[in-house]
């Protein structure tokens, strides 16, 4: 649900049912034609589990697309952080991503880079502190000519990704990094944000 939580909003998972949730649920419902009432009833469990694998993953992502993108799975995380944590936060990172994908009119996205292990982000020339690092981040580009670079990085801002940089930014005119963190940092200077 985090992803239709609105523009300009981040979101936590603590486990309860509070107003965030029935916020996002209610941006869902309204996003997927149900009545948007902020209760989760069987039209929206239903819708949720028809975008669900059987691995839990939204339809439209997959592990394979997140995983190390040196080295394929999930090899050696960066110290103090373990694979089941960097596994739960690209779970979130693959929802928002799936929210962003249906908000832009279901227009296939690509993944060019998610989790990194240590040696694969020094490889890549990452940041130190990369949330790539975490399974935090992602990278991605259109999978078709209906959507811009700039259009996935504006529209991520609405599906509870607080950082996002895109074009104008150093080093990434050619994809948008979307990730999950608690501050607002965006910056896009040629796509106007
Ligand atoms: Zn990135």
């Amino acid at each position: 649900m985090a992803g239709w939580i609105g523009y300009d909003q981040g979101f936590t998972v603590d486990g309860q049912y509070g107003p965030a949730t029935a916020t996002a649920v209610r941006g869902f419902q309204a996003a997927y034609g149900l009545g948007a009432d902020g209760i989760a009833g069987p039209a929206t469990f239903s819708k949720i589990y028809a975008l669900q694998d059987a691995d839990c993953t939204p339809v439209h992502f997959d592990w394979s697309e997140v995983d190390d993108v040196c080295f394929g799975g999930f090899p050696t995380p960066v110290s103090g952080t373990t694979v089941a944590q960097v596994k739960a936060n690209l779970m979130q990172v693959m929802w928002r991503a799936e929210a962003l994908r249906h908000r832009l009119g279901d227009q296939p996205l690509r993944v060019t880079s998610a989790y990194r292990s240590a040696e694969c982000n020094r490889r890549v020339g990452g940041a130190s502190n990369s949330n790539h690092l975490y399974g935090r981040a992602i990278d991605l580009v259109p999978g078709s000519s209906a959507t811009t670079i700039c259009g996935i990085a504006r529209a991520a801002r609405s599906t509870a990704f607080r950082q996002v940089l895109g074009p104008g930014y150093p080093d990434h005119d050619d994809h948008a990094h979307l990730a999950i963190q608690s501050t607002r940092s965006w910056s896009a200077p040629t796509c106007g944000i």
